[in-house]
């Protein structure tokens, strides 16, 4: 089947959704509801899969796009969480992902800050990183090993960094996402391509083990989507509609920086935080230019919004911890933007650390799955890289009859050889399919024009035609992540609204 999500698709699979009956419901089109979707689809059975909103609108987007080998997780004693990361990390690297997942090098400079002792404790976690890289048979070509640098070395990837004092850096590889909105328009496309109807705009109100009550978000109809079993994967807000779920969500922010805020970066960096032992900034250089910085990690009270707010304490925290890695502090004028997401993480009586008041940076990234008495499955917690176990998980949970799960080794839409030609940025966005993205300018040249960062008016049409793009938000927010940037959005706009009305 065709894997073109559009507004005709959607209109046509919600008048299906409306009177079949289907085998799986998935609430949430974040990466662990998309990747449900794919679960159950290629598993053969029926799926219809809704979002209030968007695909990505919530938790997924606010990565730090991190496809993490598990190594923070064996330095708390999560042998299985670490073990599970660098087993989806794998298959994300080698087999569903290669043209969006790959390795990216990350310094930690060895500053006054870094004692010697530390810097050894430090190198040897690199390397039980890489033993776990090696067990889970990801090869050394597609993650290398970390190694020591001398302080000039670490100048010449690191320009701005302070060189008193500088020791040298311990030089570390990681998976990366190319952007993690994309991931999961992949993966939800790629349900679709097995028959799932994907599902945007519509609105679970109440669920029960044989569907949901559902509410189309562009005409504001109810409906019941009747199911054989249903999975809630709506993340942070999975409480409001299973309220036997616990969660306590952790807010986690970072900085935007501006195009050569720190000169030519070209590695990732771990600033150490002072004051903590094993806690670190990072700071992520993305393809576009602009620099990510984050992390914090701070617990959020009450009603859970639609989109957090990234506050000043957050932004003047991280330009803090940052600066003194560098040759000059950071300044608010660096800041081209913020933005916070919120972690789904799970409150157990046995997560490690406690629940009654352990900080949140202590909860386990562990994923949970929870039948609630009425029959709905739940899943939860976890984390990008694990979203394909997750979801498996989810699946086997809701449908135990099912036969066995086929995504990891199933490529994503997009990941099949890319014949040589088109620009790289076109090639790690869109894989196999950055030919026929380059090739719309054929049927309008004006389509070749940029709009912002690299991205032309062509990417924004693909994206309205094939990736279940319906208004101008969806484009600039999470097609493309230009509205990052307050100014950058606002100067694309025209372009997004040109998009849409020529497709
Ligand atoms: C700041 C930050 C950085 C992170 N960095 C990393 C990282 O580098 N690497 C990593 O592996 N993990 C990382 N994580 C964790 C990871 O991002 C999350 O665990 C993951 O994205 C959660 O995905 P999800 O699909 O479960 O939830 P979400 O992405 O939040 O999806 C839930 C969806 O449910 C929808 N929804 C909500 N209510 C309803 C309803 N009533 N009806 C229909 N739909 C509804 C929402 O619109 C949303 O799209 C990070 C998390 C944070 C907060």
């Amino acid at each position: 089947m065709n894997s073109s999500l559009n507004a005709a698709r959607r209109r046509w699979d919600l008048d299906e959704a409306r009177t079949d009956v289907v085998d799986v419901l998935v609430v949430g089109l974040g990466a662990t509801g998309a990747g449900a979707a794919l679960d159950a689809a290629s598993r053969g059975l029926s799926v219809a899969a809704v979002d209030a909103h968007d695909l990505a609108f919530g938790t997924s987007r606010w990565s730090s796009k991190l496809i993490h080998g598990g190594l923070r997780y064996l330095a708390s004693g999560q042998v299985g969480v670490a073990w599970e990361s660098a087993v989806e990390r794998d298959a994300l690297l080698r087999f569903t992902a290669p043209h969006l997942v790959s390795a990216h090098p990350y310094l930690l400079p060895l500053t006054p800050a870094v004692s010697r002792g530390q810097a050894a404790t430090l190198m040897a976690g690199y390397r039980m990183g890489d033993a776990l890289r090696a067990a889970a048979r990801t090869p050394r070509h597609l993650l290398p090993g970390p190694t020591r640098l001398a302080a000039r070395r670490t100048l010449t990837l690191a320009p701005h960094l302070r060189a008193e004092g500088l020791r040298g850096a311990l030089l570390s590889w990681d998976g990366r996402v190319v952007d993690d909105a994309r991931l999961v328009v992949a993966l939800a496309r790629t349900a679709a391509a097995h028959g799932a109807r994907i599902l945007t705009r519509c609105r679970a109100l109440a669920l029960s083990g044989d569907g949901a009550r559902v509410r189309d978000e562009l005409t504001g109809e109810e409906f019941d989507i009747r199911a054989r079993a249903v999975i809630n994967a709506t993340g942070v807000w999975a409480g409001e509609l299973t309220p036997s779920v616990a969660l306590r969500p952790s807010r986690g922010t970072h900085l935007v920086l501006r195009p050569g805020a720190l000169g030519e970066l070209r590695v990732g960096l771990h600033v150490p935080i002072p004051g903590e032992r094993a806690r670190f900034a990072l700071v992520l250089p993305q393809a576009d230019g602009r620099i990510y910085a984050g992390l914090t990690d701070e617990p959020l009270d009450g009603p859970i919004p639609d989109v957090p707010e990234a506050p000043e304490s957050d932004i003047k925290f991280l330009l803090d911890v940052v600066g003194t890695a560098l040759d000059r502090p950071l300044r608010r004028s660096d800041v081209a933007g913020a933005f916070a997401g919120l972690r789904p993480l799970v409150d157990t009586a046995d997560t490690p650390g406690g629940p009654a008041g352990a900080s949140t940076a202590d909860l386990s990234r562990r994923h949970a799955v929870l039948r609630s008495p009425d029959g709905v499955v739940t899943v939860v917690g976890g984390k990008l890289t694990t979203y394909r176990r997750m979801a498996e998980d989810a699946v086997d949970a809701a449908c135990p009859h099912a036969r066995a799960s086929r995504t990891a080794r199933l490529p994503l839409v997009g990941a099949g050889p890319v014949r040589p030609g088109p620009p790289d940025r076109l090639a790690r966005r869109y894989g196999s399919e950055a030919w026929a993205v380059r090739d719309l300018r054929r049927e309008d040249p004006a389509l070749a024009e940029p709009v912002a960062l690299g991205i032309t008016r062509a990417e924004l049409v693909w994206a309205v035609r094939h990736e279940g793009a319906l208004d101008a938000a969806d484009l600039l927010d999470r097609r493309t992540r230009i509205g990052l940037v307050a100014e950058d959005r606002a100067a694309a706009l025209p372009a997004a609204e040109a998009a849409l009305a020529y497709s």
